[in-house]
């Protein structure tokens, strides 16, 4: 239920492959108990287990025993530890009637949802005591696509995001490495995927740095150390971007060490959210620190402009119906800054995937945004805009690249180009023909 599923599944209107995987393997294991007569209690846990609170059907459907909240996963190998306090508890029973007011690491929690003939019941252990860095164990195998965590947590306190509210830790560049050295040796990777919530934060104390100033030394020291695992690639998934131009010696710094170049690009994922001054400085005006909301569209384009300057490629997020507060007004000023970036800047090289919102971080009370019943004309033209910025400036562009080889290959990479970007415009437009006037001007 987080924003790429709800916006790719129409609002859960189709099912996603997780949800269908999920159901496959809770089936399985209820499968297996029943055939072996067991009563293992089956608990739910880690990062995604907050959607258990708005489809709570699903508790019962599956049989849980629990729900797990909190970091307890990172450090499950500890088993002298919390962890091995917790599987005590379990298999002790405490948990099944343990008293709230009685000191524990853990707190259960028995939530009721719904009302009369639809009511549900779900049992939430939480545990908020986070792990130390120290507590969590290096991989001993290799990690998907090599990826490897450098930081937890974030210090912008974004309010519709859930990241910024666990406490922010950042790994040592030796711990770093030594992950990456494990992919490289037992997974053969060339690659190492920095999963990073605001890179540009790495290694300072928002609470004692002013402006969110980016700590160079600690990122040069970060990217050194990744490069001399021995990868030939490396990439952080997320950034600001005004974290990435706060200090004009950073990302041409980085770009150096990590050997970006015409055929070393490096991809980013960045939050663009909204063209909206008005609902940038409301939701998440310490992403844009040290500047100001009303500097945030200088701060898009001079971003975009640094990034690419250096081979570095942002891949834009955007949230549609932010908070169920956007207006009409709200989502042109959103259209309106992709134009102009692309009339501004048209070798410019970013990509942009509107997502809905979802009611999580600070926003939690909040209800989801309906894709399916509430997009107005203004927010199908962001939606449409988006598409046409990938398709034009994304989609053919690269391809047409890719295929300059010879004639045979473009005609073969443009059609499939077209068949890629055309079908969601076409089918964009064919929605807004049938709505009326005012969604046809949106395209
Ligand atoms: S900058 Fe990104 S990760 Fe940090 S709080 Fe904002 S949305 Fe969350």
């Amino acid at each position: 239920m987080g924003p790429v599923t709800m916006t790719f599944t129409y609002g859960r209107k189709q099912t996603s492959y997780d949800e269908f995987y999920n159901a496959h393997l809770h089936r399985k294991i209820n499968e297996a108990k029943k055939k072996n007569g067991s009563h293992a209690k089956v608990i739910v846990g880690a990062s995604g287990t907050w959607q258990y609170n708005y489809d709570p059907k699903k508790i019962q459907e599956y049989g849980l025993y629990a729900v797990l909240e909190g970091e307890l996963g990172g450090i499950a190998p500890e088993i002298d530890g919390h962890a091995g306090q917790f599987f005590n508890k379990l298999i002790g029973g405490e948990f099944d009637n343990m008293n709230p007011f009685v000191k524990s690491d853990f707190k259960v929690e028995v939530k009721e949802f719904g009302r009369d003939a639809e009511k549900f019941h779900g049992r939430f252990i939480h545990y908020w005591d986070e792990p130390e860095i120290d507590d969590i164990p290096d991989i001993v195998e290799p990690s998907m696509h090599g990826m490897v965590e450098v930081m937890r947590g974030c210090g912008r306190g974004c309010k519709f995001c859930d990241v910024t509210l666990r406490p922010l830790r950042y790994y040592p560049p030796e711990k770093v490495k030594r992950e990456i050295e494990v992919n490289i040796k037992k997974g053969g990777q060339r690659n190492a995927w920095l999963h990073s919530d605001d890179i540009f934060v790495y290694g300072l104390d928002p609470r004692k740095t002013k402006n969110m100033a980016p700590n160079r030394e600690a990122l040069e020291e970060l990217f050194t150390a990744v490069m001399s695992a021995g990868v030939v690639h490396t990439n952080p998934t997320h950034g600001t971007l005004a974290g990435a131009i706060a200090d004009e010696k950073l990302i041409p710094n980085i770009s150096k060490i990590i050997n970006s170049s015409s055929t070393n690009k490096i991809g980013i994922q960045c939050g663009f959210e909204t063209g909206s001054l008005r609902l940038i400085g409301k939701y998440a005006d310490r992403k844009l620190s040290p500047y100001k909301p009303e500097e945030w569209h200088w701060v898009v384009k001079e971003g975009v402009k640094t990034l690419n300057e250096h081979h570095w490629i942002p891949a834009f997020t955007l949230i549609m119906g932010l908070d169920n507060a956007e207006t009409e007004e709200d989502a042109w000023d959103t259209i309106r800054l992709i134009s102009e970036l692309e009339k501004e800047q048209p070798e410019s090289m970013f990509t942009t995937t509107p997502l809905t919102f979802v009611p999580i971080g600070l926003l939690e009370k909040s209800e989801f945004f309906d894709i399916g019943n509430e997009m107005t004309a203004a927010q199908l033209g962001v939606m449409y805009k988006t598409w046409q910025h990938n398709f034009k400036y994304g989609i053919q562009k690269f391809m047409n690249k890719t295929g300059q080889n010879g004639p045979l290959r473009r005609k073969a990479f443009t059609t499939l180009a077209k068949t890629l970007g055309g079908v969601p415009l076409s089918a964009m437009e064919k929605y807004a023909r049938k709505k009326g006037a005012e969604h046809r001007k949106s395209n």
